[in-house]
């Protein structure tokens, strides 16, 4: 057995996409070409950013995702292991390409973004079946939206059968049926996330509070709604707490959520406490926000415990 075999694991399903990034001078109107852009690519999907934020905050990470039979699909899988993850769930469509994201950056660092799931789109329950014995092995399942809502609402179902506690990070933002609220264990909205699926806009502490306490009241056990600077609202057990996030100087905002979410549920992993993870998870946030990019942002576990003892905690 590998290491990843023998240990409580974080289960990740989801996305994995190709980013192809333009930095362009402006961005075309319809119809237009700009000339003089520079090009990159970079590994992206919250699913996958997410499985690499875990695995760098030190848990050992296994990723369920479907990718195409083509270039952009082996450079996925190829990145994921390199992060140590393993990718014996990732299955290769026969037909569908890689999900691509295409994104236009401007000099003002306003974009434009289309997402092409592509292979995302068949991540199917079926999929999941055949994955179930990563469920065995899982401490931890961390779930987002960007596959098809009914293969979330299988792997809650799975989680469930297996007595995996579930993290949903609801974004995109979308309204989630009642089983899939009250099979999840943690949920992790922003501010525009909670307010998409409460319509309350959690811009004091009060505002966040009322709407954690109205998904509560959908079936979820615990609600840590993250507020960018500010840190995140943990509600759970009868308590409500505003978790700061340390202060940093933010250069790309890029990522945070994902840093957020991987390194709570590395945490949760680990047997931490809700507030503890939160904590260790805000350290995260806040590192990924000081450097460019999604996946080259985000943070290693030495790094996010060093930040963390230097807040005296
Ligand atoms: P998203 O990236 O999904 O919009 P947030 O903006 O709420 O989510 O950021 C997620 C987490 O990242 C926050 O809860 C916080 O821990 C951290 N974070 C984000 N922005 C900053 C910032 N400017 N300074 C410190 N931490 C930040």
């Amino acid at each position: 057995m590998t290491d990843t075999d023998s240990h409580p694991q974080v289960l990740v399903v989801g996305s994995a996409n190709t980013d192809l990034v333009v930095r362009t001078g402006r961005l075309p109107s319809p119809g237009e070409t700009v000339l003089g852009g520079t090009f990159f690519s970079a590994q992206g999907g919250k699913g996958a950013n997410q499985a690499v934020a875990a695995a760098r905050a030190g848990a050992p990470v296994t990723f369920v995702g479907r990718i195409g039979s083509d270039d952009f699909g082996r450079e996925t899988l190829a990145a994921l292991a390199r992060d140590g993850i393993g990718t014996e769930y990732v299955i290769p469509d026969p037909d569908l390409p890689t999900g691509v994201a295409f994104i236009l950056v401007d000099e003002n660092g306003e974009n434009t973004i289309v997402v092409a799931s592509g292979a995302n789109g068949a991540l199917s329950p079926v999929q999941l079946e055949s994955s179930a014995a990563a469920f065995d092995r899982a401490a931890i399942c961390l779930l987002q939206l960007e596959t098809p809502l009914e293969t979330v609402a299988h792997a809650v179902d799975l989680a469930g059968e297996h007595r995996v506690p579930v993290v949903l990070n609801p974004a995109p933002a979308q309204a989630l049926p009642p089983e899939v609220l009250e099979g999840t264990f943690l949920i992790t909205p922003n501010e525009s996330e909670a307010e998409i699926l409460t319509g309350i806009r959690p811009q004091s502490e009060g505002q966040a509070q009322r709407a954690a306490e109205a998904l509560l009241n959908r079936g979820v056990q615990a609600v840590a709604i993250t507020l960018g600077s500010r840190g995140a609202l943990l509600v759970a057990e009868g308590r409500s707490t505003l978790i700061p996030a340390p202060r940093v100087d933010a250069t790309d905002t890029t990522a945070a959520g994902d840093a957020f979410n991987g390194a709570l549920a590395a945490s949760l992993c680990r047997s931490a406490s809700l507030e503890e993870a939160v904590a260790f998870a805000n350290c995260a946030g806040a590192l990924a926000v000081t450097q460019q990019g999604a996946q080259p942002s985000l943070p290693r576990r030495d790094e996010i415990d060093r930040l963390r003892a230097s807040l005296g905690a």
